[in-house]
């Protein structure tokens, strides 16, 4: 992976500064929602929201110690719960596609919303990212902290089992957002938390992030059909526009005449992690060359969703009153592969009672 230097805003706080403030945000079917200010003991900051947990702004520092808010999102709760292409949520109970809204646990056939036709997506109607969760701020010797409950109910969206799953920010003094997520359920059932920013690190609103550059660490990734269902193979990249193992930028070849670029309309897909089962191990670095932003993407999970913003249109318009147009964004989504409930051969996300399902992720950001 790229080599990391450690930013150059100068942590000249002691960490006793770091911090965390609640606000109203609104109200989400009659239930108040908030918005909790979050910063570290390096003057970075991040809001959260307890509606979806969405990030709503994370500001890290340039290489010169100028900040500018780095992910994609809205300035008011209305504008989220209108309509959001899953700007900076959590996703669940089950990120990315089920084939047809289709799955067989235990013999039993689950049937759920097909919300992204003719499949499921991110959780159905009302996802995770739709929902309010109970929040408790804290300040850790890492860095402020927000941690969120939320119990989705047995049949939920289709799916078996009571989930009570715990979502818990902490924006550490090194400049990280982690993310640690945990589940419980009291039947077996299906699970794939994760985290939907969307960045541009040159700051929200700065353009396009095709002359970003990335690594990917994955020597083969899940191709998928016309409507984004991997086939079950794990591809090699090697030879294809899916080959990040070396430093490239993110538009070199996404244009390029190629089946899963145009199944997609972009990148839009699932890489194959290269690293040891269950561990945190780095997943992508992503650099951008005017402001020298590296953000590394570490995950516990076996896979990533590398979703370069290809359905962001004009029409979205973000914080500050800035469009967000086709790939002004991309998204690194750690998490189990796509229709794993239908794919036996991919790493299960089945959890049964007595067992927890656990779930890291952390965005490290520096610049060089
Ligand atoms: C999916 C995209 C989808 C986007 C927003 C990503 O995780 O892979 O296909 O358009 O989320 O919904």
């Amino acid at each position: 992976m790229m080599s990391k230097s450690a930013s150059k805003s100068k942590a000249a706080l002691p960490a006793s500064a770091a911090r965390i403030a609640k606000k109203p945000f609104g109200t989400a079917a009659g239930q108040p929602v908030d918005l909790y200010t979050l910063r570290n003991a390096s003057g970075a900051e991040a809001k959260i929201t307890n509606y979806g947990g969405i990030v709503v702004s994370l500001k890290m520092p340039d290489r010169t110690g100028k900040f500018a808010d780095v992910t994609l999102g809205y300035d008011t709760l209305e504008q989220y719960i209108k309509s959001s292409p899953y700007f900076g949520c959590i996703v669940g109970r089950v990120a990315n596609r089920i084939a047809k809204g289709r799955f067989e646990l235990n013999g039993k056939r689950y049937k759920l919303a097909v919300n992204n036709a003719p499949n499921t997506l991110h959780g159905g109607l009302k996802g995770f990212d739709k929902a309010v969760w109970t929040a408790t701020p804290s300040v850790t010797p890492s860095g402020p902290s927000l941690r969120l409950e939320y119990v989705s109910a047995d049949g939920e969206e289709g799916y078996p089992g009571t989930l009570t799953v715990t979502a818990e920010y902490t924006l550490t003094n090194k400049n990280e957002l982690v993310l640690d997520l945990s589940a419980t359920t009291d039947k077996t059932t299906v699970v794939n938390l994760t985290h939907h920013a969307y960045f541009n690190l040159a700051g929200a609103g700065k353009g396009s992030i095709l002359d970003h550059k990335a690594i990917i660490n994955a020597k083969q990734f899940t191709p998928a059909d016309k409507t984004s269902i991997p086939t079950g193979e794990l591809a090699p990249v090697a030879g294809t526009p899916f080959d990040f193992t070396r430093l490239t930028a993110i538009g070199a070849r996404i244009d390029q005449t190629d089946r899963q670029l145009q199944f997609g309309n972009g990148y839009d897909h699932n890489f194959v992690i290269d690293k040891p089962k269950g561990q945190l191990g780095a997943m992508a670095d992503v650099y951008e060359p005017t402001s020298g932003r590296i953000l590394t993407v570490l995950s516990t999970a076996p896979g990533v969703q590398f979703y370069t913003g290809n359905f962001l249109d004009d029409s979205f318009i973000g914080k500050g009153g800035k469009v967000y147009a086709r790939r002004h964004g991309f998204c690194l989504e750690p998490q189990h592969f796509p229709d794993a409930p239908n794919k036996p051969r991919f790493p299960s996300i089945v959890l049964k009672p007595g067992e927890t399902y656990r779930h890291t992720i952390v965005f490290r950001f520096a610049a060089v």
